[in-house]
């Protein structure tokens, strides 16, 4: 028989992969809280609670495994009754729900992303939808991810997103701006907006893309600083936004826009809906209208049927385009997309060594680009203390996956959250290192 942990009656929320599952876990715990529940995120082993819920991805190969062995590990401390329940949701439990239930058994229930009212009635609370815009933030509080939209309509053949959070749904703009107002009353500076797809916002709601007119309504929210876009897409982009983006100071000179590949063959084949020269042309267009933009892209190498010449066209093209942050993934055969029909023939070492390959051209890039801003000023965001420096990002750089200001620490101080003005004084391959003006 197994005992009841001795830990407190709380709640602990466990969050794995993007940052739509940092808001949704965000989104649980303030109902959860408004239930009058007790939930940490992610607390300490001594602090942690009899409860946990972990909400997964399932987004590819590392992904997923990092997911089922958190579940393994939560399921092996309800074995040794050092936490009472375990339950799973988001994106893995979405989409493997059944073979989870069967392998893994001593969770107490699996929930899939669009289960929250089902998970807190099964914790003991009710799904509050006065509630809107309200969430317990596990960011630092002067930055906030702003979800804008669920979903997607794409059909990008090597993704399952559309598979674990369904077709594209948008958030109404009063009730954006409504929680934008919220967290900016709570001390949030920047707001980072996120969804599957940024450049699809408005289509379903009100049947034309919205995106410049939700900005339009968010810079005038008191308090924001900084607004930053995630996630947009290369068809069908909105060019308002670009207008918007070189108008608004509050509107980052900043854009990520994942492109997957830039080979035709290979954008044929996962269903991108662009082509090179559509892809370049829109790259050309946003230099132009918005002079020093800086722009993240995310490449996919490895990908079925993608040739060694395929692969030489994106080497070069990544010298061409010289991006300021760059990322690249290797291709992950998904159960279920539209991709998973095609032979997965690039061998997993040739995925690594072009993905290598890629990360190598743009290290010098990147170095080269951050050489060139030594000696210039930036206003920087300070985001913590890190040993001997105080490190911050300008308003190129996003939490977590671009690059940092590294402010050394001694005979000064900088406040968490605030802004200051710096010198560049030293360049490295990601990072920068500044004085304070
Ligand atoms: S735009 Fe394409 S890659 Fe992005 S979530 Fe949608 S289907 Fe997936």
């Amino acid at each position: 028989m197994r005992t009841r942990s001795s830990k407190k009656n709380s709640i602990n929320v466990v969050t794995l992969g993007c940052s739509k599952n940092i808001y949704d876990s965000e989104v649980l715990m303030g109902q959860l809280k408004a239930n009058g529940k007790e939930v940490t995120h992610e607390a300490p082993e001594e602090e942690e609670g009899n409860i946990v819920v972990i909400n997964t991805c399932g987004f590819i190969d590392n992904a997923k495994q990092e997911s089922i062995d958190t579940i393994l590990h939560y399921a092996d401390k309800k074995q040794r009754g050092e936490v009472d329940q375990v339950y799973v949701t988001g994106c893995l439990s979405e989409r493997y729900k059944p073979d989870l239930e069967s392998e893994i058994p001593d969770v107490d229930a699996y929930f899939g992303t669009r289960d929250m009212p089902l998970l807190l009635k099964t914790l003991g609370a009710d799904y509050k939808h006065e509630l809107v815009g309200e969430r317990m933030t596990t960011t630092p509080k002067h930055f906030a991810y702003l979800k804008i939209a669920e979903g997607c309509d794409r059909p990008c053949s090597f993704c399952a997103i559309p598979l674990m959070r369904g077709g594209h749904r948008s958030t109404p703009i009063e009730d954006l701006v409504t929680e934008a107002q919220k967290l900016a009353a709570k001390g949030v500076k920047e707001l980072i907006l996120i969804a599957q797809d940024l450049t699809y916002y408005g289509l379903d709601l009100y049947k034309e893309r919205r995106l410049g007119a939700l900005l339009k309504a968010l810079v005038k929210v008191e308090g924001i600083e900084w607004i930053r876009l995630h996630y947009l897409f290369p068809s069908g982009f909105p060019q308002d936004v670009l207008d918007i983006i070189r108008e608004e100071p509050k509107v980052c000179n900043y854009i990520d826009i994942p492109l997957q590949h830039i080979a035709d063959p290979v954008l044929k084949s996962m269903r991108r809906g662009t082509t090179k020269a559509k892809t370049d042309a829109l790259l050309a267009m946003m230099r132009e209208k918005v002079p020093g933009i800086t722009i993240r892209t995310t490449l996919i190498a490895g990908y079925p049927g993608e040739t060694e010449e395929d692969h030489q066209v994106v080497l070069d093209w990544v010298r061409e385009q010289r991006f300021d942050r760059l990322g690249v993934f290797a291709y992950s055969h998904e159960e279920n997309t539209h991709a998973f029909n095609l032979e997965d023939d690039v061998p997993a070492e040739v995925k690594q060594q072009r993905v290598d390959e890629i990360m190598a051209i743009q290290m010098d890039i990147s170095r080269e680009l951050n050489e060139q801003k030594v000696g210039k000023e930036y206003r920087v965001l300070i985001d913590r203390k890190e040993g001997a420096h105080f490190v911050g990002r300008t308003e190129f750089d996003s939490p977590d996956v671009d690059n940092e200001v590294l402010v050394p620490a001694e005979d000064i101080y900088l406040k968490i959250g605030d802004f200051c003005t710096v010198k560049v004084v030293e360049a490295h391959d990601y990072d920068l290192i500044a004085e304070v003006l």
